[in-house]
């Protein structure tokens, strides 16, 4: 196991038009070139938190605008890596993996000194005397693991938390995409604090074994699967961990949109990235009437993105591996094909497929599709939709396209989910202040901005007191020996009273003051003689 720095291949150019075959990099083979055992790895970042390293406010804004410098002086580096890795374009991956991960860094540079802060809650009636805060503690070493289809994002988004923090952490990215992980082995270390952030390279084997370790906090991205793995090996520190995973995320199009912007929208975020998106859209519920609509924009949506032949089209990725190439012929085999259904083995890009016909049982309905396929369920209502979701485990998004209020009021109040977006997919991912994260079987856990500095801080209670004659006065009843009237005292002192607030005494305080001063320059300046 290894942090590679090994000369990195240089990506070719990504060609206009056509495809690129990438050099297959064995990632396992790579780390067989150790420069450091695992273990002076985890070591080098314990010392580095225990030394206090990483706490500073100012070093923590120092490494998140080294991160910024990364982004920007390796773009060329990012994109050509993500499009050996994928055949992403470029502007899929300044959407995906640069400018978001900046929009997201800038926020927190900004706001960081604030969200530090300890937080002086409301104190009661018995706090009076005393100091009570809440602290924002970083945790320690973070592990950070994460997906292929958005290798930097994925890998770089939950950094700006554990930083932002005050965190060390090293960072595993995928070994699926292997030239984005070179370029992240290669590149970061350059930027960060080499003791504080660390990466590691390897695959399933690397992980096992890494997390045998005893780390304060990991944080996954991935599959629901290797999340309970992650969840398990976790369980047996008792370290806490934030799950992003996956599933299936549902649409549902009723009658009163604009059809042509919801298809729009929803093909959007199917294709993009070749439907290999945790929030991708996976399938369309709607009516039969609905559906017909869909069918006849969806046509010419594609048109309009693609052309006509969409396997030369320089703005559709590939699926990554042949596994999921085949994964994914045999879901469009086995059913009603409308729209697409092609795909070549030999470039991996499958063309955007619509299925019809399509029973909860059929095999593209069982598992999450992660790729450009969408199959459509008929349903007769809202409420069959809502029945259809709730059967099945709780989405890492739900979306729901329709101008009527009812309709949007009864998916609010009646399922649940990571998130919720009304008449658009995706963009909940690029709004700022909104948790990213999924319920039950789609995770646990969120982050992005305030939340992603949250996930990586010990919310720390701090009670200060004095020890002086009169606080212990005040202290009195809580001592042996006990009796009923101490009992008493203490119950209505601890009682919770409604509308009880002290809040106010600080308010009444300085008007009372200024009133005082008012009433006295009145007072003293009078003319009056009488
Ligand atoms: P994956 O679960 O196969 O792999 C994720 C990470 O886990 C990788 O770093 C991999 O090395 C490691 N891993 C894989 N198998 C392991 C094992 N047996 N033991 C220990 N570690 C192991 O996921 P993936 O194929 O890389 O990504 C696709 C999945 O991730 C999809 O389900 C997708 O929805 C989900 N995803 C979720 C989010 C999110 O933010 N919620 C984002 C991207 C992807």
């Amino acid at each position: 196991m290894t942090r590679v720095e090994s000369e990195l291949i240089l990506p070719a150019k990504q060609p206009l038009n056509g495809y690129y075959n990438p050099v297959v990099v064995d990632i396992e083979e790579d780390t067989k070139q150790n420069e450091k055992p695992f273990e002076e790895v985890f070591n080098t970042a314990k010392t580095a938190f225990s030394c206090g390293k990483s706490k500073p406010i100012n070093f923590r804004k120092q490494q998140l605008k080294a991160l910024e410098k990364f982004l920007e002086e390796c773009e060329d580096e990012i994109c050509d890596a993500v499009y050996k890795d994928l055949r992403k374009h470029r502007q899929e991956v300044f959407m995906g993996e640069i400018d978001l991960v900046k929009h997201d860094l800038r926020h927190t540079l900004f706001e960081l000194s604030e969200w530090a802060k300890p937080v002086a809650p409301e104190r009661s009636l018995l706090n009076l005397l005393d100091g009570v805060y809440i602290y924002h503690d970083p945790y320690g070493v973070v592990l950070i693991l994460s997906a292929w289809n958005y290798p930097f994002m994925l890998l770089l988004g939950p950094l700006i938390g554990a930083i932002a923090g005050g965190n060390c952490a090293i960072l595993k990215p995928s070994e699926l995409a292997p030239e984005s992980a070179k370029v992240i082995a290669k590149f970061l270390p350059r930027y960060l604090d080499k003791d504080c952030y660390q990466v590691v390279l390897g695959g399933i084997e690397t992980t096992t074994e890494i997390l045998k370790y005893k780390f304060d906090y990991i944080f996954f991205t991935g599959s629901t699967n290797v999340g309970k793995i992650i969840h398990q090996a976790a369980a047996k520190h008792l370290t806490p961990t934030t799950l992003e995973l996956g599933g299936k995320s549902p649409v549902y199009l009723d009658e009163s949109v604009d059809i042509l912007t919801a298809t729009r929208r929803i093909i959007w975020g199917k294709t993009m990235n070749a439907g290999q998106t945790c929030i991708s859209p996976d399938y369309l519920l709607c009516s039969k009437e609905v559906e017909d609509k869909f069918l006849t924009a969806a046509r010419t949506i594609l048109d309009e993105f693609y052309g006509d032949d969409v396997k030369v089209s320089p703005h559709l990725s590939k699926i990554l591996l042949d596994r999921h190439y085949n994964r994914l012929i045999n879901f469009i085999k086995s059913s009603n094909v409308v729209i697409g259904g092609t795909g070549d083995p030999r470039t991996r890009i499958i063309a955007p497929t619509v299925l019809t016909d399509v029973k909860p049982d059929d095999p593209v309905m069982q598992e999450e599709i992660f790729g450009p396929i969408l199959p459509i369920i008929t349903v007769n209502s809202p409420l069959e939709a809502i029945n259809f979701i709730n059967k099945r485990d709780k989405p890492l998004a739900l979306y729901v396209f329709t101008n009527r209020k009812d309709v949007k009021e009864l998916f609010l109040n009646n399922t649940s989910s990571g998130a919720l977006t009304i008449n658009d997919t995706i963009m909940h991912i690029c709004t700022e202040n909104l948790p990213f994260g999924g319920v039950g079987c789609s995770g646990m856990g969120a982050y992005h901005g305030k939340f992603g500095f949250d996930t990586f801080t010990h919310k720390k209670s701090v009670l200060m007191r004095s020890l002086g004659k009169v606080a212990e006065l005040t202290q009195f009843a809580r001592y042996p020996p006990y009796s009923k009237s101490k009992s008493e005292f203490l119950s209505t002192a601890t009682k919770k009273r409604r509308g009880i607030s002290f809040s106010w005494l600080k308010t009444a305080f300085i008007f009372g003051l200024g009133m005082t001063f008012a009433y006295g320059l009145h007072y003293f300046c009078s003319d009056d003689d009488d």
